[in-house]
This record gives structure tokens, C-alpha cells and sequence, in this order.
């Protein structure tokens, strides 16, 4: 009994882009930002070289759903990117608590919601469309037959409709 032996596997340990987002730098001191914010604020989009940007507000916008000019508050996460790393957790609370952030969940929502019923009513009249389809090519097969059988008839008939 032979056994292949499996390839170790070769993916390399996966690394974040945290390293290429810009550093903070202060008079004694330079501030990086940290991976784990993230844990505690799911919606942040690190952004290389630009900073952090709401992931939650950029699927919406990438979807148009909301107006540009809903957003003009809030410009450091979703527009040029955040990166003053020295008031991060008080920022990132800030714009959870935005009515920007709020209001992208609640599109979000609404749009995925309406989107499961916009799928189900697109199903269903695929549906509707087929069996009227079949139905449809029954009644022209049955014309059809009974055109044939009419015209084969109406070569005995020819006083139909004379006044
Ligand atoms: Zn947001």
C-alpha cells in the first residue's frame, strides 16, 4: 500500500495590509494603526497608503444607493480616509453613532430585503411566463389542427357567411 505523500501545505501565512496604511507621527512619537480596532469596529476598510474608510458606506455608495451629498459630515471615513490614529476609538465610536452609518445599515438592509422579494417576484413570473408559454404553444397546435381540419372541411362548404 502506497501512499502519496501531501504536499505541506505552501500558502504562505497570510498578511495583513495593516504595515501599509499611514502612520501617525506626533512630536515624540509615531502612532500606527491597530488590527485589532477592527474586532471592535467590523465596518473599518483599511485602505493602503489612504487610511480607514467605512466599509459599510462604501457598499452603499459602490451601489448608489446613497446620495453623495447625504454624506458630507462624515468625509474623513468616507471620502479621503481616516488616519489621525491619536483619536481612532473616539472617532470610530463617533461615526458608528453618525447618521451617515446609521442610515447606510438601514439602505443596506432595505436593499437586501428588497432584493430577496425583487428575486422571488423575478422567480415567480419566470414561472407565470412558462406555463403561459406552454399553454400558449398548446392553443397554437390546437389552431393549428383545427385550422387544417377546418380548411380540409371548408372545401365542401363554400356557403358560409353569403347574404
Ligand atoms: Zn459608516
Amino acid at each position: 500500500m502506497s501512499r502519496v505523500d501531501s504536499a505541506p501545505s505552501s500558502s504562505t501565512a497570510k498578511t495583513t495590509a495593516v504595515s501599509s496604511l499611514p502612520v501617525q507621527k506626533l512630536k515624540n512619537k509615531t502612532l500606527h494603526y491597530q488590527a485589532s480596532w477592527k474586532e471592535t469596529f467590523p465596518w473599518i476598510l483599511e485602505i493602503p497608503e489612504v487610511g480607514v474608510l467605512c466599509r459599510i458606506w462604501k457598499t452603499t455608495t459602490d451601489q448608489e444607493l446613497l446620495n453623495v451629498a447625504d454624506s458630507r459630515a462624515e468625509n474623513a471615513f468616507v471620502s479621503h480616509g481616516f488616519c489621525n490614529w491619536k483619536k481612532a476609538l473616539i472617532s470610530f465610536k463617533k461615526h458608528e453613532n453618525s447618521a451617515t452609518h446609521t442610515f447606510s445599515i438601514a439602505q443596506l438592509e432595505h436593499q437586501s430585503a428588497s432584493q430577496s422579494i425583487g428575486t422571488q417576484l423575478y422567480t415567480k413570473l419566470c414561472s407565470d411566463r412558462l406555463k403561459a408559454f406552454g399553454v400558449l404553444m398548446n392553443i397554437i397546435s390546437s389552431v393549428r389542427y383545427l385550422a387544417r381540419q377546418g380548411l380540409a372541411l371548408r372545401g365542401h362548404e363554400s356557403d358560409v357567411g353569403s347574404a
